[in-house]
């Protein structure tokens, strides 16, 4: 057939048919009725958990323990669970991706509670009633445990090229886990020159975690024999917490890989031509691991719980009761984890750890089956204990603890404790606390 032939007899089909040979089917219905109710209402209260992460999984879990009677519904956006805590070793191959990963849907099942893969779009809060991409449902209680977003604005402005481009090609692999991978790759990959880290100045998730992955990819070079430089832009004047414990292993362990810069404060970040300004001074980079600053998850903004800046401290989280995680406007609705804003003039912020998300799941579970049972609930604070491996050859670990009490005047104080003797005692505390804490979530 002459190409003229052909345009016209595909012309004529196009009539012959009554519509264009590209024109869209409608799309079906399950697609698109974000509104629809996703599910219907049964005889029991309703706790809708938004995240599916360390807050919300360990929420779920211990509302089906203390509060048997309650339907427990759970909205996660990824398919399979991916752990934060022990990403660092699993970037330099100390622990492999089973070690990280975990299956949803089964531990739902066994402890009945309904996990729904699904994004979050918004939460209608005056008809209590979150709205997902797979329909709406309504809540008697909500839990809202998003974990953070990159503040990428305080770099960027509104430039979506910038930003993207850095999450794309030097990603902070502090959310899970396209970042993880990508950088794992990019350090596997990495044939020597400067890497530069940016740490978000605080608060931020995980406050050591960053040191530790300095110190375990210093000990990959190391291993490889790659010519490489860590270099820390740290936004503080210092290195916290375990301060001394870090010092000593970037001196004894990696002085000629690490360099640490106190003072570092970011005024400008190009991703394109690698290269970032500081207030210590300008820095080019080979690769770089770009942590913008930290705030409460998207969904704590959609959900309409971030407040303004208390008291001078940073804004961007969820303006919560600090005792008992509400809301100021809504009893009934929890923010756990690291979405938590500022609870105490004494030290502002809980430490951005899933040990804190584990506690505060337990203890807004117990505020909830008290309230759905009519009692008032009785106020409990967290702790928090959190392993940071240094060295690989052998293995070694540094600690701190955290423990919280109410005082006199109502405050809540912090008395911190760091363990800075890196020793292999605390590599095997580490797995330990690790393994307690999955069960907690996975068994
Ligand atoms: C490298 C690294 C090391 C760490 N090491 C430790 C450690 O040793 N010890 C420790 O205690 N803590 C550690 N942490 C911190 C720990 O990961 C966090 O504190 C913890 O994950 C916080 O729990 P969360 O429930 O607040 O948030 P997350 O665990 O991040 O859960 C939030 C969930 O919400 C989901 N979500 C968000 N938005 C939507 C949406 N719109 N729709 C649907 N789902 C959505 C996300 O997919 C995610 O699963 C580490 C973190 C990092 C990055």
């Amino acid at each position: 057939m002459s190409r003229r032939r052909f345009i016209t007899a595909a012309a004529g089909l196009t009539l012959a048919s009554g519509t264009s040979a590209f024109a869209q089917a409608p799309a079906p219905a399950l697609m698109t009725r974000a509104s629809d109710s996703l599910m219907p209402r049964g005889k029991s209260q309703r706790v809708v958990i938004l995240g599916g992460g360390w807050g919300g999984l360990n929420a779920a879990k211990q509302l089906r323990q203390v509060a048997p009677d309650l339907e427990v519904v759970v909205l996660e956006r990824n398919p399979v669970f991916f752990s934060c805590p022990m990403s660092n070793k699993w970037l330099v191959d100390v622990v492999d991706s089973n070690f990280l990963t975990w299956d949803y849907l089964r531990i739902a099942e066994k402890h009945g509670y309904r996990f729904i893969q699904t994004e979050v779009l918004a939460v209608e809060r005056d008809k209590r009633r979150v709205i997902t991409a797979a329909g709406g449902l309504d809540y008697d209680y909500l839990i809202v445990s998003p974990g953070i977003r990159y503040h990428y604005e305080a770099w960027f402005g509104n430039d979506r090229r910038a930003a993207e481009a850095t999450r794309a090609r030097f990603p902070g692999a502090y959310i899970p886990n396209a970042e993880h991978y990508a950088l794992k790759r990019a350090l596997h990959d990495f044939k020597g020159g400067d890497l530069v880290m940016t740490l978000p100045p605080p608060p931020q998730r995980c406050p050591p975690s960053p040191y530790e992955r300095a110190c375990l990819i210093a000990s990959l070079f190391q291993q490889k024999k790659i010519k490489g430089r860590v270099i820390i832009l740290d936004h503080k004047d210092g290195i916290r917490p375990i301060g001394l414990g870090f010092r000593q292993a970037f001196e004894e362990l990696y002085k000629d890989v690490i360099t640490y810069v106190p003072n570092a404060r970011i005024s400008e970040v190009d991703p394109f031509n690698q290269r970032i300004k500081t207030s210590a001074g300008d820095f080019k980079f080979d690769h770089a691991v770009l942590m913008a600053p930290h705030q409460a998850g998207d969904l704590a903004w959609r959900a309409g719980t971030v407040g303004a800046p208390v008291q001078g401290r940073p804004g961007g989280w969820a303006d919560v009761d600090p005792l008992f995680l509400n809301t100021k406007d809504d009893p009934r609705v929890f923010v756990i984890g690291d979405a938590v804003g500022f609870v105490s003039p004494q030290f502002a912020f809980y430490p951005k750890a899933g040990h804190v998300a584990n506690r505060h799941a337990k203890i807004v579970a117990k505020y909830i089956a008290a309230m759905a049972a009519g009692r008032a609930p009785v106020a409990e604070l967290p702790d928090n204990l959190c392993y940071m491996l240094v060295n690989t050859q052998p293995r070694e670990a540094i600690a701190v603890q955290f423990d919280y009490k109410v005082n006199a005047q109502g405050i809540i104080e912090q008395t911190q404790r760091d363990d800075n003797e890196r020793r292999a005692s605390l590599v095997t505390e580490d797995f330990q606390w690790a393994k307690v804490m999955y069960e907690d979530m996975f068994t």
